[in-house]
Order: C-alpha cells, then structure tokens, then sequence
C-alpha cells in the first residue's frame, strides 16, 4: 500500500491536478491521419471540452492522453513529466468511457473498492471509507449495496464514474461519459460530474460533440476538425470570436 493513498483516504476528496502539454501531437493509423500538429497547453484544475463532430480525432487524442494509443509524432507531457512509453497503470490518469461495464455481481460499492484495492493497491478499510465518500458526492451513498440490476440506468452511470473518479487521479479523461442517457439525466449529470471535479481539483478532459454540452462544461473549450485544433478559447470567445469558419458553423453563431 502506497501510504499517501490512505493519507488521501481520510481527508475529504483533495487532489491537486496536474498541467497537461501536448506538443505537436500526431497519429496516423495507415493513411488516416486522425491527429495532426496538436498543440494545447491546459492549466492545472482545468476543464477543457474537446468539441468536435464525428471522426474528428476526440477519442484518439484521450487514448494517446491516457497511454492506449501512442502518438506517431509529438510530446505529451503531466507536469511536465513525458509520458511516452509509460503504460496506464503508470500514468496518473482516470478514464471515464461511454459504455460502461460494472461487474453484474457485485455491489456498487464493492465495485467500487474492487478498483481501489488492486488497482491502487489500498486498505479494505480505505478502499471502503474511499468508495463511501465517491457514492456520496454522487448522491448514491444509499445505493451502495445494490447490484447494478437493481439500479436504473442514470444510477449505474453514476456508480461507473464513481469507480473512475474514486482513484483521485490527477488526470480525468471523459469520452462522452453521457451519451446514450436522456437529455434531463445528462443535464443532471454534468452538472454533477463538473462540480465532482471542482472538489477534487483534478485536471479533466471532456470529450462531447454536442456543442451546448462543451460550453456547459469547459473553463475552455478546443474545437476540433479532421485531426486539427480549430480553436482553443473560453465559451464566450468561442461564441462570440469564431476564429474559423468552421467553428462559426459548428458552434452556430454567425461567422
Ligand atoms: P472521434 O472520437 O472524434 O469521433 P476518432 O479519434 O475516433 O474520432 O477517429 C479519428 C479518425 O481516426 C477517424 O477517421 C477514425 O476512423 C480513425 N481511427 C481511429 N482509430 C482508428 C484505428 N484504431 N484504426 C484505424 N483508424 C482509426
Ligand atoms: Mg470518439
């Protein structure tokens, strides 16, 4: 057991996130280049939406960030730290996917301290007070022993982000963590998820291609387009200062 993560454990949330740079990142698989010369700096704590439609080159960029793809060409850096060669277990990160698999088994919280046990190597004891305290902020604490079965569909997104988050990983990577629920829960949720991170302070990437959705969500928003970084600015600069005429478009303000 590592001993910062029972010292963790017994303060409430509290995690400092890290700076993330991307220096010209690029990867092509074959002839497809899904990512090319991507340069974004983001600021410890920061939420930044990666907005773009379909095949824009979102969810390879958040796998290259949490170290399932590697990056053809470029450098990413956590606290200024290269990340290149490192696998995800070695990397501070926590990904929150947009299909989920709970074990059917067990419950919320053993699905939650089953995570933390092997996979941050904790305390039963920390691992339970840990996973209690996630539930909570989430508002399920009284859902904790029911199996996923017995929950509803928003209930059981809301146990799969608990799991994720419960790391307290300095680098939170969402790829459409809504997706697939109705417009009133992911309303809901991500106001939820983004005050969530708010407390625990880490540094987040929120991968949506619903633009009302990455202007909710983002300190600052980065558009993208076939691979490329359209724009990187705060909402009201993406709205109001569409630097491309493709964002105008996207973002449907007139350009
Ligand atoms: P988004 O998440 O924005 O929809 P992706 O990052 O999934 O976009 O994909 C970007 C581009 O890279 C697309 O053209 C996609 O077809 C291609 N691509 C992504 N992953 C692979 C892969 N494993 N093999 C081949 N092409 C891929
Ligand atoms: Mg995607």
């Amino acid at each position: 057991m590592r001993p910062d993560d029972d010292a963790l454990a017994a303060t409430a949330a509290g995690t400092a996130g890290v700076p993330i740079d991307m220096e010209s990142l690029g990867r092509d698989f074959g002839p497809v280049r899904a990512l090319a010369e991507m340069s974004m700096s983001v600021r410890p704590g920061e939420i930044v939406a990666l907005l773009g439609p379909s095949g824009s080159g979102k969810s390879t960029l958040l796998r290259i960030c949490a170290g399932l793809e590697a990056p053809t060409s470029g450098r990413l850096l956590f606290a200024g730290v290269d990340q290149a060669g490192l696998a995800p277990h070695q990397r501070d990160v926590a990904l929150v996917f947009q299909h989920y698999a709970l074990y059917p088994h067990l419950s919320a919280l053993d699905n939650l301290t089953l995570a933390l046990r092997y996979g941050r190597r904790m305390s039963r004891s920390a691992a339970v007070a840990r996973a209690r305290e996630t539930l909570e902020m989430l508002g399920i604490g009284a859902l904790a022993d029911r199996r996923p079965a017995q929950m509803s569909g928003g209930q059981r997104q809301r146990v799969a982000i608990g799991r994720a988050l419960a790391r307290r990983a300095r680098v939170v990577l969402l790829d459409e963590p809504m997706s697939g629920l109705d417009a009133k829960l992911r309303v809901e949720l991500r106001v939820e998820i983004v005050a969530l991170l708010r407390r625990l302070g880490s540094t987040a990437l929120f991968v949506t291609h619903d633009q009302s959705e990455a202007m909710a969500v983002g300190d600052r928003v980065a558009v993208l387009n076939g691979g490329r970084l359209e724009q990187l600015g705060t909402p009201d600069e993406i709205y109001d200062r569409p630097a491309t005429r493709f964002v105008a478009t996207f973002v449907g303000s007139p350009p």
